[in-house]
């Protein structure tokens, strides 16, 4: 159905304590921030009518700043391209900026922000399994105060979040980089040391939404896996983290056999679907690919 544009009103409040009044007068409205998603969705005659309140001037929400305690404070409206840009989260949280790289093309990373990826509660969506693995957590803003919630658990269930009527997200907080945070670079590491690894399966890299996406960082020492973050995407319906894969892999050292075990213990915590992408067999292969790469990466074998 083709949309009639006089059936949407689109107000542009000059900051974001403006946003946030035009958003607690009117319940039903919806933040409007690059529009990549919701452009998509009006192209396709499925955009609800209605309110929408354009996030573009609202400076509070935009750029990348010292958070409390040594960590990071990403405002909502940061696009793709100022975090793929960014030194501080090359340094710090490697597999944001390589999350930003494999999102969409050029277009959409200059205007898709990281908190419309949130918000938009895809499974399939890249940022979400990183934000797992760094522990992030979610400033929520209304016109009535905010509030920090951690980002696992914010996302429901298939497309529910924990957003009310007249909130929005304000900025996604990383905690400082500790352990496993600490990794130097996306393939470090010879079998000692941290590896950071980010993985995205489409069916066109970077163009194409994930069929499976896979996050993960690991510290070995002393011949065996101290720490260990391990989130994916499209393989349920959030984002999720592998915790029962994570304490299986935990104090062993990476052999087949600890391999083999973290395997099979990801597939039955991963319920994969079949969808227009791919098969939920696929997906479940893939993840235990993905898995098998991350972890010889670990145990420092070359990337095949
Ligand atoms: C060609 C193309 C390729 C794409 N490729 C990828 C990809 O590879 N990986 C991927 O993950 N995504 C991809 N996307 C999806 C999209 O670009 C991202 O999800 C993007 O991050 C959305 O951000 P946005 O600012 O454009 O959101 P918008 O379209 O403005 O909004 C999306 C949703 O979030 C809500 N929203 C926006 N900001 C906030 C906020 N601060 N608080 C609360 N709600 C908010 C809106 O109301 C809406 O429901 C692609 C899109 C296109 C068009």
């Amino acid at each position: 159905m083709i949309p009639r544009l006089e059936d949407y009103a689109l107000t542009v409040p000059a900051s974001l304590g403006e946003a946030l009044d035009d958003l607690a007068r009117h319940p039903d409205a919806r933040p409007f921030a690059g529009g990549t998603d919701l452009m998509v969705v009006l192209e396709a005659g499925h955009l609800p009518p209605g309110r929408y309140v354009s996030l573009q001037h609202c400076r509070e929400l935009q750029g990348i700043a010292d958070g409390s305690n040594g960590g990071v404070a990403i405002g909502a409206l940061t696009t793709y391209t100022q975090i793929r840009d960014s030194v501080r989260l090359a340094r710090d949280y490697p597999l944001l900026g390589a999350a930003a790289r494999e999102t969409g093309g050029i277009a959409t990373q200059n205007r898709g922000t990281i908190g419309g990826n949130i918000a938009n509660a895809s499974p399939a969506a890249d940022t979400p399994p990183v934000l797992l693995v760094y522990d992030a957590e979610l400033e929520i803003a209304s016109a009535s105060g905010s509030r920090r919630v951690p980002y696992a658990g914010f996302h429901r269930g298939y497309k529910q979040m924990d957003l009310a009527p007249g909130e929005l997200i304000a900025r996604i907080h990383l905690p400082p980089r500790i352990g496993t945070h600490a990794a130097s670079g996306l393939f470090s590491g010879a079998g000692e040391g941290s590896v950071s690894y980010y993985r995205k399966v489409g069916t066109r890299r970077a163009q194409a939404i994930s069929k499976v996406c896979f996050a993960g960082t690991i510290r070995v020492e002393a011949g065996a896996v101290q720490e260990v973050r391990i989130a994916l995407g499209s393989v349920a319906p959030t984002a999720i983290r592998a915790v029962r894969t994570e304490d299986e892999l935990r104090g062993q050292p990476l052999d087949m056999d600890a391999v083999a075990a973290a395997e099979r213990t990801l597939l039955s915590e991963i319920a994969p679907i079949d969808d227009l992408r791919s098969t939920a067999r696929y997906r479940a292969r893939v993840a235990a690919n993905l898995l098998r790469e991350f972890l010889g990466r670990a145990a420092g074998q070359e990337p095949g």
